[in-house]
């Protein structure tokens, strides 16, 4: 029986699209100019004021707009067939989101994303899959990935178009990738 460990943000779901359009129409940016410059979360809470209030204002929100990633509920079945046993990974934490669980529970279960486990405001994800006994991660950022492969977990990086890039990762673009990766022949 495999463990899988997956990330929600830019993993499950397409945040960062909703991400910019929150950020272009709460500072008043350009959203073409944004997708375009494709800045990272990071890059963006560095540079722009009010942050903190921009995500209490918006990342509930955000939660609840983001749209799911193409066949990854058809996947996430066929890994449930497969006997596979899904975690939910999150950082999403409490200051970010007030109630990050129930927005997270809620959004998964409407959207008929299959689930055993849901683990949120995930620091360390290195030390998390350890502790979570998880064989194989999923994720789009780079850190949390390195961090996991480093403990020696077999991990897949979810690439979703930012401009960082590790080839040293196993890099994929698609849920389909993900699957071929894991029962491919
Ligand atoms: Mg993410």
């Amino acid at each position: 029986m495999m463990r899988i460990g997956i990330d929600i943000d830019d993993t499950i779901t397409d945040t960062y699209p909703v991400y910019l359009s929150l950020i272009s129409v709460y500072y008043g940016l350009d959203y073409n100019k944004l997708l375009k410059n494709k800045p990272s979360y990071k890059e963006l809470h560095k540079t722009l004021p009010d942050y903190d209030k921009f995500i209490k204002d918006c990342f509930h929100l955000m939660a609840k707009m983001a749209p799911l990633k193409k066949n990854v509920v058809e996947i996430l079945n066929k890994l449930k067939e497969k006997g596979c046993e899904i975690v939910i990974i999150t950082a999403r934490n409490q200051e970010e989101y007030t109630t990050p669980y129930k927005i997270s529970y809620d959004y998964l279960t409407k959207n008929n994303v299959p689930f055993d486990k849901m683990i949120i405001g995930a620091k360390d994800k290195g030390l998390q899959c350890v502790s979570e006994g998880i064989d194989v991660f999923i994720d789009d950022n780079i850190g949390n990935c390195r961090a996991v492969r480093d403990k020696g977990i077999k991990t897949i990086r979810f690439d979703s178009g930012f401009k960082e890039r590790d080839n040293s990762l196993i890099n994929v673009k698609s849920w389909n990738e993900v699957y071929e990766v894991l029962f491919g022949e």
